[in-house]
């Protein structure tokens, strides 16, 4: 802390890996050397992002590369782009990054990108120049077999699409440096649902673990971005009932559940007229508005889905869900419960599943994008979905079976995931020596 002494989200980060970590490190102490280096990036990049709006107007953003473990593959992690990034939120992610990665069972390190550039209420053309300055330095430190960035907050189809362009542009090459490109010029089918529908099968598998199932189950889901979307629309094919979605203007609540009709709606508002959520109570009269809330509080339900961002379930989100009858929590967005929610989950038996395992969908498939480029060939949607399917029961499987070996409580499922992680990546660490 004494070396960076204002990056709270990557300490609670960190804090939340290494305490579970414990169990491990007192049956393996070999491991305890390793802690010290893998908190440490191995690099960070900065740079200067200068653009001019449509006014003729010259802006400067601040550009961030954290390629923070390359043990096991290539750094990959997206790229975030919104007004309150910094480098605490960059590392902390980053960090997140290395073991969700490892849990996958793709050969892939983990990095971590963006900038405080926020697309919001920015026209195409400034969005695209942007791009291209970003680019302009970013493509130096990045490659196919190097660091592989991808989307996240604020990064789409569109900015990827102009990411790419300038890449190429630049290096006079066509290759696999970013994922989630579009389906005719390399992308894989499936990337743009992977997370939300990962985050999914994640939940239909711990649940089926419980003697628990989805038919019927009301779902509260926060976010109204790519992984709230396609979270909502494969909870639907499961015949589970979503009640909710959000974004910064506050929370859409349909009281019968949406349907594949009305989630049409959310994508249209938020994907084409790039519009806040509120506008939805003009095409459902059912739906109920409430500004500036978040869909923890009011409603009754079975699960939650959190898939906007960190921290946004906050100790008294986390009693009012309990409350309210929730059982189980499943993370779309990274590190969205404070260390005061996991606490209240667990003292209420909620089943509890966390972001680097459920969320762990978007990089899989990115990492079978990388495939599909190296072998120059294209899986249809039904490959790519089946693997994603197998790829998330196998996430919740190594979970279970490093919480049953470690954990105290064998459905603590969340040191399940951060001893599984950190032993592919250590033990990679300890073969190949100190560096
Ligand atoms: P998007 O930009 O597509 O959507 C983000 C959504 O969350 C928007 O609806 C946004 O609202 C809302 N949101 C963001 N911050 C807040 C806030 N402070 N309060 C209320 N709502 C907020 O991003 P993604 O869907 O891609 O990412 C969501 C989360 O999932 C992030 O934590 C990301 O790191 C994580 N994630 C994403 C992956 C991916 O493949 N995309 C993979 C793994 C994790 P508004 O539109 O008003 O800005």
């Amino acid at each position: 802390k004494k070396r960076d002494p204002d990056q709270p989200e990557f300490y609670q980060a960190v804090e939340e890996v290494c305490t579970t970590l414990i169990p491990l490190l007192e049956k393996e102490p070999k491991y305890i050397p390793i802690l010290e280096r893998i908190v440490e990036p191995e690099r960070v990049v900065m740079f200067r992002v200068a653009w001019v709006d449509d006014k003729g107007k010259e802006h400067v953003n601040r550009g961030y590369r954290v390629q923070f473990n390359s043990a096991i593959g290539p750094y990959k992690g997206g790229l975030r782009f919104r007004d309150n990034v910094n480098l605490s939120i960059i590392k902390f992610l980053g960090f997140e990054q290395i073991f969700k990665n490892a849990l996958t069972t793709l050969p892939m390190g983990g990095g971590k990108g963006g900038s405080d550039f926020e697309p919001k209420g920015k026209s195409d053309l400034e969005v695209m120049r942007f791009c291209q300055s970003f680019m302009s330095e970013l493509f130096r430190h990045i490659g196919p077999n190097t660091d592989v960035p991808a989307g996240d907050i604020g990064v789409g189809g569109r900015e990827i699409g102009f990411l790419f362009g300038m890449y190429k542009k630049i290096v006079n090459r066509f290759e696999g440096v970013l994922t989630g490109k579009g389906a005719n010029w390399g992308g894989s089918l499936i990337r743009p649902e992977a997370t939300g529908y990962g985050a999914v099968y994640f939940m239909e598998k711990m649940l089926a673990a419980n003697d628990m199932d989805m038919k019927g189950k009301k779902v509260l889901v926060s976010g109204a971005g790519n992984v709230a979307q396609y979270c909502v629309e494969k909870l639907l094919h499961v015949g589970a009932i979503p009640l909710t979605v959000s974004d910064t203007s506050g929370c859409v609540y349909e009281p019968e559940g949406f349907t594949h009709e009305k989630l049409a709606y959310v994508f249209k508002i938020k994907n084409e007229e790039r519009k806040p959520i509120s506008e939805y109570t003009k095409y459902s009269k059912e739906a109920q508005f409430f500004p500036k809330e978040n869909p923890w509080r009011r409603f009754k339900a079975d699960i939650a889905m959190p898939c906007a961002t960190q921290n946004e379930v906050d100790t008294e989100d986390a009693k009012a869900l309990v409350a309210n009858g929730v059982k189980a929590i499943g993370e779309g967005a990274n590190m969205p419960s404070t260390p005061g929610a996991i606490a209240v989950y667990f003292e209420n038996n909620v089943l509890y599943g966390p972001a680097k395992a459920v969320n762990a969908g978007g990089v899989a498939v990115s990492g079978l994008e990388m495939s599909q480029n190296s072998l120059r060939l294209s899986w249809t949607r039904e490959e790519v979905d089946a693997k994603l399917k197998k790829i998330m029961g196998d996430i919740f499987d190594s979970c279970f079976n490093a919480a049953k070996t470690y954990a105290k409580n064998p459905k603590d499922y969340m040191t399940g995931a951060n001893i599984a992680g950190f032993l592919k990546v250590a033990e990679a660490m300890l073969q190949q020596g100190v560096l």
